[in-house]
């Protein structure tokens, strides 16, 4: 885990941020010039700091997943910087961007997103791929990993043979084996029950320890499990605390 640089105590800080989707900037993302260009965050500023399970909530369409995949720098902001562990992610490449994220971000999406033809060991491992690691140590810190997690009997299980709750934990695992220093989770609970989703979200507690945690959720057992709250609406902050 990187150490997170002197000059700012966040692990990652959104300043100022406005994300404009569609009308004429003509990015990925834009839905054709006919069409009204929507304002998803509207000047958002907030940071999350390590050791912090961070709650993002608000009603649908407020910017919670537009906010999360930002910090994640899965996306970079029409105005506004954010900075990952002090830098700018809109200032690299985006092959530097993806190594940074590779790097130092874990990401768990409400549908789990694993590889279903792929055992749950192989699934953790896939971000160690990606960084060139080893086979032997990428077996080893995997196990690990779904041990952590309560899965060190479901290895070899593909995830057609887990439960949503027992995916959700290897999808942790898996976002978890790099040992980032941000965790983003949108919505991880959307697809459990009670006790499931309960489950995760201690686990999600348990990791935010020297790394930030960032939950979206519009769920109240989610946000109530964390330790403070940024609320969303109409794509600006409206408390936080
Ligand atoms: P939430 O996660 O709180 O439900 P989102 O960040 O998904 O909110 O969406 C915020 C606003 O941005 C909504 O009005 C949504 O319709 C719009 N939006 C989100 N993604 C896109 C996109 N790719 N293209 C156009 N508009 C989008």
């Amino acid at each position: 885990m990187a150490t997170v640089p002197e000059s700012t105590d966040a692990v990652v800080r959104a300043v100022d941020v406005t994300r404009r989707y569609g009308g004429s900037d003509g990015g990925l993302f834009s839905r054709g010039g006919e069409r009204a260009p929507v304002t998803a965050l509207d000047g958002v500023s907030m940071h999350a700091a390590p050791g912090e399970f961070l709650g993002l909530s608000g009603p649908s369409g407020s910017g919670k997943s537009t906010l999360l995949h930002l910090l994640a720098t899965l996306d970079t902001p029409t105005d506004g910087t954010v900075e990952l562990l002090g830098t700018d992610a809109a200032s690299l490449s985006d092959r530097q961007r993806t190594s940074l994220r590779l790097d130092h971000v874990g990401v768990v999406f409400q549908r789990f997103h694993l590889l279903p033809t792929l055992s749950a060991r192989a699934n953790v491992a896939l971000p160690l791929v990606e960084q060139g690691v080893g086979k032997r140590t990428r077996r080893d810190r995997a196990a690990e990993l779904l041990e952590q997690v309560g899965l060190d009997d479901r290895l070899d299980h593909r995830p057609g043979e887990l439960s949503g709750g027992e995916q959700q934990r290897v999808a942790v695992a898996r976002a978890l084996v790099t040992d980032p220093d941000l965790l983003v989770a949108d919505e991880p609970t959307g697809e459990l029950d009670t006790d499931a989703g309960e489950v995760v979200l201690e686990l999600l507690d348990d990791v935010a320890t020297d790394r930030a945690v960032v939950v979206a959720s519009h769920d109240e057992q989610a946000i109530g499990a964390t330790d403070r709250v940024v609320e969303l609406r109409d794509g600006r902050v409206v408390s936080d605390g």
